[in-house]
This record gives structure tokens, sequence and C-alpha cells, in this order.
């Protein structure tokens, strides 16, 4: 069924009975062509890629738990594509492009806001080191513009510029950042991928590899073998637990991050902030509430929920930049598990093992990496060659010394 506006009009008229589920709820088969592991996101996205770009048939998604109860549905919706480095930029500009034809190619309604993106400048190294960032943004043909201070308190009046601890020297503007609905682009790459023939089958946990001389022949489930000529493996904060089943050992921590939620308030924020002296990224939701959040816990841990000091620490944050906060109740909290890579990139590669394929390591910034991980998980599945823009998110960067170390804070997960 295609979504549209005169479908709306016209279930409304006949009492909404024509409406079909959104994806089927099939058995799992015996053997597919790829199986891929996790159905957040990335995995979603990749089945959807593979049907529909590399003309793939018999895919399956295996999920442990429900679509969209990973980070996929736990994140704070941010996308953007600001990055410096070479390894990095290209690939996060190819996913805002994809994110800006998105909701029209797999015909569904993801709330792609492109309300824009300020990272807040407060002295003059972080002047210079934005302003580096931005010309590589523009020369990798992505959107950069640096605000002056008198530009920001006109966009953002309620910003606390001049009276502050940490007072407010400009910013670094992306126009097209912005928010998604974050479930909805699980729900819509399920729907998309489902349509194109692929078998996503939820409460089918993967417990094991059978691997031969080498070779990777499927998976263990909580439903039984399935037999795969290929498996890919995109289950984020699970990563280490799930590739130690296949004898692994990867360059990757799991740890928690919280994302918190304000009572609703009247319009205020009117795009993305992230305050430059702390660590606290925020935007408004339609609703209302105030989407924000922060530094992760800072220990190793698989729980989805954290701990009170981290609380403290991003609301502190907040306060820093946005004294208003202070007045609103804080409604809704929740913690997912990230999978911290070495380097604070990403790895989209195939393993040692025949057929088996790792997409992982997107520390708290994959949701927006969604669409153009899963062309590029796809690519590197279909071909057995990675995406150009995919290239350099290999395993043996970390034993070649080549690391993509965005923040320069070397092998420290919790500071990347
Ligand atoms: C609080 C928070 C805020 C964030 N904010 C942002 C943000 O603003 N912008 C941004 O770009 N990124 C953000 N992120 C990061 C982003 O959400 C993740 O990097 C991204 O969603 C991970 O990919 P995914 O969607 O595939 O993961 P998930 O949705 O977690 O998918 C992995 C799936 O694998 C399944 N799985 C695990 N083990 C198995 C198994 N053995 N068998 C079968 N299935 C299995 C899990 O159940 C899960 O559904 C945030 C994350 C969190 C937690």
């Amino acid at each position: 069924m295609r979504y549209s506006g005169f479908r709306v009009i016209k279930e409304a008229l006949t009492g909404h009975k024509g409406w079909t589920p959104a994806w089927r709820n099939p058995e799992p088969q015996s053997a597919y062509d790829i199986v891929i592991i996790g159905g957040g996101g990335h995995g979603l996205a990749t089945a959807y890629y593979l049907a529909k770009q590399f003309g793939e048939k018999k895919i399956a998604v295996l999920e442990k738990g429900w679509i969209g109860g990973g980070n996929v549905g736990r994140n704070t919706t941010i996308i953007r594509s600001n990055y410096l480095l070479d390894g990095n930029e290209p690939f996060y500009e190819l996913s805002l492009k994809l994110w800006e034809g998105l909701e029209q190619d797999f015909n569904y309604n993801a709330m792609i806001s492109q309300r824009g993106i300020l990272n807040l400048i407060h002295n003059d190294a972080q002047r210079d080191a934005f302003t580096r960032r931005g010309n590589a943004m523009i020369l990798n043909r992505a959107d950069a513009v640096m605000l002056s201070t008198d530009q920001i308190k006109a966009e953002y009046p309620f910003l606390n510029v001049d009276d502050a601890r940490f007072p407010i020297k400009g910013g670094l503007a992306q126009r097209r950042g912005g928010t998604v609905r974050h479930d909805a682009v699980a729900w819509g790459y399920a729907r998309g991928a489902d349509s194109r023939g692929v078998d996503i089958i939820q409460n089918c946990e993967v417990t094991g590899f059978w691997i031969e001389d080498g070779a990777c022949l499927g998976v263990e489930t909580s439903r039984g073998f399935i037999g795969a000529k290929k498996v890919g493996a995109a289950v984020a904060g699970s990563s280490g637990r799930l590739m130690a089943k296949a004898g692994m050992r990867l360059p990757i921590e799991s740890h928690v991050l919280q994302a918190f939620v304000s009572e609703g308030l009247k319009p205020l924020l009117p795009g993305v902030i992230t305050f430059g002296a702390g660590h606290f990224y925020c935007s408004q939701s339609d609703k209302g509430g105030l989407v924000f959040g922060g530094d992760i816990d800072g220990y190793n841990s698989y729980a989805q929920r954290g701990n009170l000091p981290v609380v403290e620490d991003v609301c502190e944050g907040g306060m820093a930049i946005l004294p208003a906060i202070g007045r609103a109740r804080l409604l809704r909290m929740w913690g997912g598990i990230m999978d911290m890579s070495m380097d604070g990139s990403p790895i989209i590669d195939k393993t040692h093992i025949d057929g088996l394929y790792f997409n992982g390591g997107w520390c708290y910034g994959g949701f927006k990496a969604t669409p153009a991980s899963g062309l590029c998980f796809a690519h590197l599945l279909a071909t057995g060659a990675p995406h150009e823009v995919a290239t350099a998110y290999r395993f043996d960067r970390f034993r070649r010394g080549n690391m993509i170390d965005e923040k320069g804070m070397g092998a420290q997960p919790n500071l990347h």
C-alpha cells in the first residue's frame, strides 16, 4: 500500500478500514542468501538498500526484540554532517543527502526537519577549530556558516550570551542539519524492506554462528538454525557480545548514553544547539519538549539506563547557556548502549571469516549515519567491495595506525 494525502482522505471517509499492517510477521525460513543481524536503523536500512538498490532477493533481518527498541528509537534525533576529517566528512554528507530525499524514497513520514544545527564557540582557540571544520565541510560540498555573536543573539535570543561563565563568542552553523523522528526511521525502512520481500523476524535472537573451515554458513538463533550465504552484523551496542560468539575481540567498548525530555513548552528553540564549553546538545520536539543529552556515563555497561551524576552534569551544561531551562520540569529520561570505538569512528568491513561482515562502532553519532551506513553496508555485502565513501572504515586501520580520530582523543572511548 502506498501512503499519500489522497489515501488519508479516502481512509478518513471510509472508516479507516483499508489500512494494512506496515510489515508482515513471517516465520523464519531455513536459509537465506543474506541474513542481517539486528533490526535497528542500520540493519533495516541495509536490508532496504540490498533489496532496492542491489536487487538482492532472499534477505532476512533477525531482531532479538522488536523493531525500533534499540538505539534507533532512543537517540536525541539529531542529523548533521559537520565533520572535519576526510575519512568522515564525505560519508556523513552522503548520509545527509540521503536524509533529504528519504521520505519520498521509502514513502513514509519520518518528520525530517532541517531546522539547522549551531555549535557554540566560547573562546578564540575554539573559533580557529570551528573555522577549520567549516572550511573542511565546504571543501566536501557540505554547507557551513560562521555566525557572529550578534547574529546568534538575533536568532537565539534566550541564550545567555554575555552574562555567563562561558560567554558565547560566535558559532558554526549548518543550516541543513536538524532532527528526524527516530523510531519512524526504523518503521519506514522496515516497511520499505518488507514490501520488497525482506523477511523481518522479531523476537529472534542470534545466539551463535556456524563457522566451518573459516567460512560462516549461518546463525544459531532462539528460533533454530538459519543458513546463510552471507551474514551481516549490525547490532550497535551489542557488537562486542555478538562478535565474541564468532571468536572476535573488537576495538569497541560498550557504554551508556542517556537522553532527556522536558515537559512541553511553547516554541523556544528554532534548531539544534550544542554547548562548546561542556557537553550539552538540545533541540525542541514538535510536541514542545526540550530533547537533550550530553556525555556518556563513563563506565562500561550493557544497561539501558544511566545514573544521576551524568544527569546533574548534563543539566549544568544546559543551565550554563540556557538558564531558562532551570524552570522546566524533566519529564522523561532513558539510556541506550553505545558501541564506542577506539578512535570514535565506525567500522564497515568484512571480517577474517568468509561470509561474515560487520557494521558497528557508531559511538553516539550513529543515528545521522543510518542511511549512508545502510547503503555502504549493502554495497559491501552485495559487491564485496567498500563503497567509495566508506573505504576508511576498515578494521585494519587500528593495526596500520590510520585512525580516524575526529576529536584527537586517542584510544579513550569515554572522550569521543
Ligand atoms: C541516548 C542516545 C542519544 C543519541 N543521540 C544521537 C543523535 O542525536 N544523533 C546521532 O546521530 N546518533 C545518536 N545516538 C546514536 C545512535 O542512536 C546509534 O549510534 C544508532 O542508532 C545505532 O545503530 P542502530 O540504529 O542500528 O542501533 P539499534 O537500534 O540499537 O539496533 C541494534 C539492534 O540489534 C539488536 N540485537 C542485539 N543483539 C542481537 C542478537 N544477538 N540477535 C538479534 N538482534 C540483536 C538489538 O535488539 C537492536 O534492536 C544516540 C544514542 C543514544 C542511546
